[in-house]
Parts: structure tokens; sequence; C-alpha cells
């Protein structure tokens, strides 16, 4: 149900901070007709039982079934909207190739209206009922298509920020999908933005316009500095890929001689706001450069397993004190779960931490230092630290925070989670979910205290 102007009794999990996370048991959380939370009561505060037979007594207690788990919802750093319909496909090629044999022809389809309909229809609700509460989305070029999106997400209940793509780059986007011109790419953004600001539908701003250069190698230097000047002018989010494969990397040391994230910064797309995908070829002075600005990394560990060439060093970026959150990269990744890949970003940190290769000794063999994360630094970025990126109160329950979360039913038949009866103390039962949860456990999901799964 609905959870607006209600009390909600819950046992679960959040991580306020990166290695913390905070056990609830019984808690008591209020939330205000405004979808945010308003306070919270633990069990022992000197209130906690008066306030909780006051709300029962009212009928504005909910209750939480034992078995159930309450988990922020996921922030999804990095999703390309449209290439949803090839997700688990075209996983066979560079990203160079991937982008012109597959994505590109697939992107160009959304001038069809019907198909962005039927497709963005069926990609949130779909990531709704995978816990996704806050998605930043590539769109595509198309201004009707993205509306459509903008549209859908209001109608459903996600919170959501969404850019038209620009790119206009003749010597690298094809003549059938490309923006006709710089100024078109930035007329375009803009008229996006606008869009998203005054629709009727969006006066809570539960949707976000994002400026969203797809990379540097789509744009020409002139829609790279008109959409720079942009961004600050509006204030908003900024989104594109930084330093992704070996070819990405390249592409800019070769047209500018300088990395991705000078050049971002040099054309004013570096700030506080923004969010660069991927990120996994960062100098030492580029992630100094990130920090300074107060930048963020989408981590997209499956996604950079099939294209990156390289894997993320995650720990690294977050001891740093760089933002970073977790991204699926629909469709460079194959999975829509957030829980797939928090799984995957402790997974690739082994493996990074290890080496990979058994012919050396074990000495020689991992070339990255202490890299390992655990499932807690993976539940943050999912969590916590994509709600830092974005600079918006989501991904925690705090007081002032939007009540967007989940619940776990660990009891789902269906489910691929088993507890035992063994006592599973503080945060293990957190732990199985990270690793053995799936969709069939998500029993709800709510934004800002609507239920929208
Ligand atoms: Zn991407």
């Amino acid at each position: 149900m609905d959870l607006r102007n209600k009390t909600l009794c819950a046992s679960g999990f959040h991580a306020p901070e990166r290695g913390l996370i905070d056990v609830l048991e019984d808690v008591l959380i209020d939330i205000g007709a405004d979808g945010t939370i308003k306070a919270i009561h633990r069990p022992g505060e000197p209130n906690y039982r008066s306030i909780r037979e006051a709300r029962e007594e009212t009928g504005e207690l909910v209750v939480l079934p034992s078995g159930s788990y309450l988990l922020p919802g996921f922030v999804d750093l990095h999703v390309h909207a449209p290439q949803y319909p090839q997700l688990g496909g075209a996983l066979d090629v560079p990203l160079e190739v991937w982008l012109q044999k597959y994505t590109f022809p697939l992107e160009a389809r959304y001038e069809d209206l019907a198909f962005a309909q039927r497709s963005y229809r069926l990609l949130v609700d779909d990531l709704l009922a995978n816990g996704t509460t806050t998605a930043l989305y590539f769109a595509t070029i198309h201004q009707e298509a993205t509306r459509v999106l903008v549209d859908i997400c209001l109608e459903r209940g996600q919170r959501a920020l969404i850019g038209k793509v620009a790119m206009d780059n003749e010597d690298e986007c094809p003549p059938y999908y490309r923006d006709s011109s710089a100024k078109a790419a930035i007329d375009g953004t803009r008229a996006i933005i606008d869009y998203i600001r005054f629709h009727p539908e969006n006066g809570d701003g539960r949707v976000h316009p994002v400026v969203t250069p797809r990379f540097i190698p789509s744009c020409t230097d002139a829609a790279l500095k008109g959409l720079g000047a942009l961004a600050q002018e509006c204030g908003c989010h900024v989104q594109t890929h930084c330093s992704e494969s070996d070819w990405a990397h390249g592409y800019a040391l070769a047209r500018f001689g300088a990395t991705d994230t000078e050049m971002l910064d040099r054309f004013g797309l570096l700030g506080r706001r923004s969010v660069l995908a991927h990120s996994n070829f960062l100098t030492a002075s580029d992630m100094e450069r990130i920090r300074v600005r107060e930048a963020a990394i989408a981590h997209c560990p499956l996604s950079n397993a099939y294209f990156a060439n390289a894997v993320f060093p995650l720990r690294q970026a977050l001891e740093k004190g760089l933002h970073v959150g977790l991204g699926t990269d629909i469709s460079g990744g194959p999975s829509a779960s957030m829980l797939e890949n928090s799984r995957a970003a402790v997974l690739v940190s082994r493996m990074l931490a290890s080496g990979v290769d058994p012919a050396l000794p074990p000495a020689e063999r991992s070339t990255a230092g202490v890299a390992q994360i655990d499932f807690r630094d993976a539940f943050y970025i999912a969590t916590t630290g994509g709600g830092i990126a974005l600079d918006l109160p989501v991904g925690q329950f705090q007081p002032g925070y939007a009540f967007d979360a989940i619940v776990i039913d660990t009891t789902a038949e269906k489910g691929s989670m088993r507890l035992f009866d063994q006592v599973e103390a503080d945060d293990q039962i957190l732990q199985k979910i990270i690793y053995t949860a799936s969709k069939a456990n998500i029993a709800t999901t709510w934004v800002g205290g609507l239920k929208v799964h």
C-alpha cells in the first residue's frame, strides 16, 4: 500500500557510510505527505512505545511481516534505455564494433514511437520490479521518443534522470543516426530540459533532465563546448562515458593529446552533478581531478567484463574519496538487476586483487595491490553511493530523504534465497540477500512513499 502519511514498522538494512551497515530492528519510519522520511524511532528510545501505540490506534501503522527486510531502493547510475531489447545479446564484439553493428541501428529504431512506447514501458516496469527506484537514463537522439520515456517514468512513478543523447560527429556516427549539427544537438538537449522542467505531472521533480553527450568520440568540439555551457547555465546533471576501453581511452589521446577527463573538464562538463560511466583507464591525475570537481563514477562491473579490457579499481577510487555508484549499463552489461551487478562488483574486485594468470607465482600475479571489496561496499555503491553521486536525498533511511525502498521477502517460494534455522547475526542476512536474492524476492517497491511495484 501507499505509505504517505503512514508509519512503517520494519527490520532491514542501509549503509549510511562506506563500511558501515546500520541494522534496523523494528524501527518506526514516519513518512510524510510528500513521501519523505520525517523521523525514525528505534526500540529503546523513550517515546518508541507510545508512538507505536498512538499510530496503531489511528490506523497509521503498517507492519512488515517477519522474514521481510526493508532496503533502500537501488540507484542505477548507468542505463541505456533504448538498448533493453538487446539485453543479453550482442556481446561478441568490441565496443567500437558493437556500436556500429548492433547499437546504433537499434537506437535509430526509436524514431518509431510505437516501438519506443512498448520498449520503454517494459523496461521501466522491469526495473521497478528489480528494485531500481532511481535510474540515470541515456535515451536516444530523438525528441519525441525521449519525451515518451519521460512520460512513462512519471506515469509509473520511477525517479529518473533522463537525457537526450547528443552525437553529431560525422566521423564516428552513421548518417542514419546522428544529430544534424552541433546546434541541433544543443537545441534538442535544451528542448528536453524544458519539457522535463515544465512537465505538468512533474511538480515534485521526480524526473530530472540530464545533459548527455554520448562520449567524446561521437561529439564535435562545438557540441561539447555548447553542452558544457548549457550544463553550467541550467545547473543540470551531466552524464557521459569516460575512458571506457583501450579504444575509447586512446581516441581522446589521439584527437586532443589529453584524456577524456581532462577534456570533459575543459569543455565545462565535469562538476558536482556529472556522472562518468566506466572510467576504467583513469590516470592518477584524472582521479584527482574528478575528486576535486566532486564528480562521480558509475562503476559497471558486468559491462566492463565484456567491453572494457580492464577492471575498474573500485576500492582505490573509494579510498581516495571519489563518489562512486553502481550501474547495470543496460545493455553493455547483460543484466538489469542491481543485485546481480552488486555481486559482479565483488567478484571482479577479487579477481583484480588476486590476478588471473595461473602461470605466474602468487606474488607476481596481482598488479593491483589491495583491491578487494565485500558485499558491504557493493551494497553501499548500489544505494548510498548512487544517491551521493547524483546529489539527491535517496539511497539511505534518514530524515529528509525520500522514502524510496524495497521489501525483500526471504520466504518467497519462487525466490532464490533460503534462510535456515540458524541465527543469522547482524548483517549476515544482508550478505545472503546480496548474494542470493532475485526479482522474485522483491515483494514491494516504493518511490517517494508510493507503491510502484
Ligand atoms: Zn554506456
